[in-house]
């Protein structure tokens, strides 16, 4: 009989919290001790290679070699100074993690010695060896070559031993092949865009940058347990757990205090962090049990993106030090919430504002209602490529299941704000405004930063959700690298602020008054994208109806959503900005497929292999148990006796024998499907089959499984269950 379980839970039992050595002086003494930021720079760069990074930073001027080798003669003393031995370039490839290439400073030379060589050369370009990572053709069809260039926007910084130079990843052809590249050419168009039109209302702008603050959700499992569970180690999902007895109905952990051991992963985290310049701010429990959120202060969405996925990267690494594991997984358990990762963006100018705050004038609050109902148009234009955008194998789990928030894609403004535009709709009805008309607009959209002080109505089960001064986009998943989601919202932003553009100038060469004009084209776009707005109940059964009515989309599997990424509209949007190509936009598409293909197919593979390495076999000896007990019964009792005694004992055998050959047959089946769908070429099919033939197995076996987890005794069973997975502390 396995004793995996009890050996790990003793494991779990006695674990103090680690403890944790506060660094001395405040957090401001060691914020961005390891990142090579502009004190470092000024410190060990010359004056000339200080401004020309400045200028490749703040105005994207090209880099010369003769000072791409002074910096990186500062860049690598500067590390040198912090212990660093070994340079990295640090990209982001479409396989969702981090990916590095470590390389010694140091390079062998005649006579056995060496010399230290980190020039401008290695800093600017390396050649890693690309052919293992994602590329959807596009690398395969030219040469099996793939660079990284440093991106000079992002500092930086030092993990442990390691100089970490962000870069981006493109093919030899100069396609992009990870997650950074369309982001940045995303926020160069948006913020063109924008420029021109706060021209409207502040000739002083002259640059627009979007911000991003993320919100981290994760679960954390001890350690022990999650070694003993193969399907949490190697998918990031329990595939089996019956639910626990208690769940997340009490709703306690929301409102509980963090629990020791947890608080001490968390500083950690945090102490670490900061160090690298990542300004986490918020902590917090979740509301399942074991659940957890962290958020930092928002930033400049390049640098917020890097930062979650450096602060993923130190969570595992943390997380291991105290002992735990950290889930980053959409969806660890069934019956409990899953993760998100909310994106709230805003877009702020030069001149210090918020272009989503309501201003306190009516002025500046055409202004915010400008910026604010192109985001509505943007939205409900492509809402399908939002949708697909955040499509993965683990977020289906919580898009589409009854959980925050619904695959049906819609914008929740909070009812002050909706009557706003409603009476904006109703007033400038027959198009022409009278002065009276204009003056009473104006006074009432004057008054909209009072009323949004109390406006507390806040829904959390819209997937885009207004907050007060920024849209919050809950729907992207707590693995997701948020450049994904970033990169679609600021297209289809800078799409629709150059059409507002448009729109408004054509009215103004026909002879309307510029504010009259906006009006007039604000309200068009009211009307138009009325019905993605949603201001009810995400989860209910009625929002699916009333959606269907309204014609609005309702993707429930990755496979249906990704769709919309080679819709010829959507082709064209990315490439009128030049933020992706046609064959760029294709390449994703095929990875994406591959990757849930790949994500499925693994799920399929382990559970088969723990429904019949460890379950059958557990049931079936637990059967024997009750068998040779029903013969001892035999011997010891008369017949009749017997045949009272045996009656439920003989039920449970029977039990055990249905469940094992219901879970037998189902995975037999689930492996001839996996057969068939592994022979299709196509790999939109492929994805299909995954997902509609053999997707649906995973549902009985485990359905059997977790009666069986019921009915065998406690101390057999061979996975931790859910209540020891949940509730170690
Ligand atoms: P909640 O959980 O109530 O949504 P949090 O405080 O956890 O709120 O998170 C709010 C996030 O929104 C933080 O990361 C915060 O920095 C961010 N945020 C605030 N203002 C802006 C803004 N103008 N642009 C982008 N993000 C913002
Ligand atoms: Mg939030």
């Amino acid at each position: 009989m396995s004793t995996i379980r009890f050996k790990a839970l003793e494991d779990t039992m006695h674990r103090k919290p680690v403890e944790v050595s506060l660094p001395s002086g405040t957090v401001a003494a060691y914020f961005g001790e390891n990142v090579f930021g502009k004190d470092a720079m000024r410190q060990f760069l010359s004056e000339e290679a200080y401004s020309s990074v400045m200028a490749a930073i703040e105005k994207g001027e090209p880099l010369d070699r003769k000072m791409a080798d002074q910096i990186a003669s500062g860049m690598k003393a500067w590390a040198a100074s912090k212990g660093a031995s070994h340079y990295t370039h640090w990209f982001q490839p479409l396989t969702g993690a981090t990916a590095e290439k470590h390389d010694a400073f140091f390079e062998p030379v005649e006579g056995g010695r060496a010399i230290e060589r980190f020039g401008g050369s290695q800093l600017v370009q390396q050649e890693p060896d690309a052919s293992s990572f994602p590329n959807g053709g596009i690398r395969n069809t030219f040469e099996a070559r793939g660079y990284t260039a440093w991106d000079p926007s992002s500092p930086a910084f030092i993990i442990g031993d390691t100089l970490c130079i962000p870069t981006i990843f493109v093919s030899y052809t100069g396609e992009a092949l990870d997650f950074k590249t369309p982001l940045l050419k995303a926020l160069h168009a948006l913020d063109k865009a924008a420029v021109e039109v706060c021209q409207y209302f502040d000739r002083n702008v002259t640059k627009v940058v979007a911000t991003l603050g993320w919100e981290q959700e994760y679960f954390l499992v001890d350690e022990a347990l999650f070694n003993a569970r193969p399907d949490l180690a190697i998918t990031g999902r329990t595939l089996f757990g019956a639910a626990p007895a208690k769940g997340q109905q009490l709703e306690d952990h929301y409102f509980g205090s963090i629990p020791e051991r947890v608080t001490s992963f968390m500083l950690d985290l945090e102490i670490e962090a900061h160090k690298l310049g990542i300004p986490i701010k918020t902590r917090h429990n979740e509301v399942a049990p074991n659940q957890f959120e962290c958020a930092p202060v928002y930033e400049e969405i390049n640098l917020a993106v890097d930062h979650n996925q450096l602060l993923m990267d130190i969570m595992d690494k943390i997380s291991r030090r105290h002992k735990f594991r950290v889930l980053l997984h959409e969806k660890p358990f069934a019956g409990v919430n899953g993760s998100g990762k909310h994106n709230n963006w805003s877009l702020a100018t030069n001149t210090g504002k918020n272009l989503l705050s309501p201003g306190k004038t009516p002025k500046t609050n055409l202004q915010f209602l400008t910026f604010f109902i192109n985001t509505i148009k943007a939205f409900h234009d492509n809402a399908d490529l939002l949708r697909a955008t955040i499509a993965s194998a683990g977020n289906d789990h919580r898009l589409g299941a009854n959980e925050a928030p619904p695959a049906i894609m819609s914008v929740f403004l909070g009812t002050q704000l909706s009557k706003v535009l409603d009476e904006l709709e109703e007033k400038l009805k027959g198009g022409k405004m009278t002065p009276d008309e204009k003056t009473a607009l104006k006074l009432n959209i004057g008054k909209i930063p009072d009323i949004l002080l109390d406006n507390t109505d806040r829904n959390r089960t819209s997937p885009f959700a207004f907050t007060g001064n920024k849209f919050e986009f809950r729907a992207v998943g707590s693995s997701a690298n948020c450049a994904g989601a970033m990169t679609v919202l600021n297209t289809i932003m800078a799409d629709q602020l150059i059409k507002f553009h448009k729109e408004v100038e054509a009215l103004i060469a026909k002879g309307k008054e510029k504010d009259e004009a906006i009006f007039q084209i604000l309200r068009n776009y009211i009307v138009d994208s009325k019905r993605i707005r949603f201001e009810g109940n995400g989860y209910g059964e009625e929002w699916v109806k009333e959606a269907k009515k309204r014609g609005l989309n309702n993707f429930k599997t990755t496979p249906e959503a990704l769709n919309a990424w080679v819709r010829k509209e959507f082709v064209e949007l990315f490439e009128r900005h030049n933020v992706m190509n046609d064959r760029e936009q294709h390449a994703r598409y095929e990875i994406y497929l591959e990757m849930y293909v790949k994500k499925i197919q693994i799920e399929a593979r382990v559970m088969g292999d723990l429904a019949v390495n460890s379950i059958i076999p557990t049931a079936l000896q637990y059967q024997n148990t009750l068998i040779s007990n029903v013969r001892g019964l035999k011997e010891v009792l008369s017949a009749a006796e017997f045949k009272k005694a045996a009656a439920i004992q003989l039920e449970m055998i029977k039990e055990v024998s249905d469940h094992v050959a219901a879970i037998k047959t189902n995975v037999d089946a689930m492996i001839e499907e996996r057969k068939k769908a592994n022979n299709i070429e196509d790999w939109k099919k492929k994805a299909e089959a995954y997902c509609n033939k053999v997707k649906p197995y995973f549902e009985v076996v485990r359905d059997n499984a977790d009666k069986l987890e019921m009915l065998v005794a406690d101390e057999a069973w061979p996975l931790p269950k859910y209540r020891e997975l949940l509730f170690t502390k």
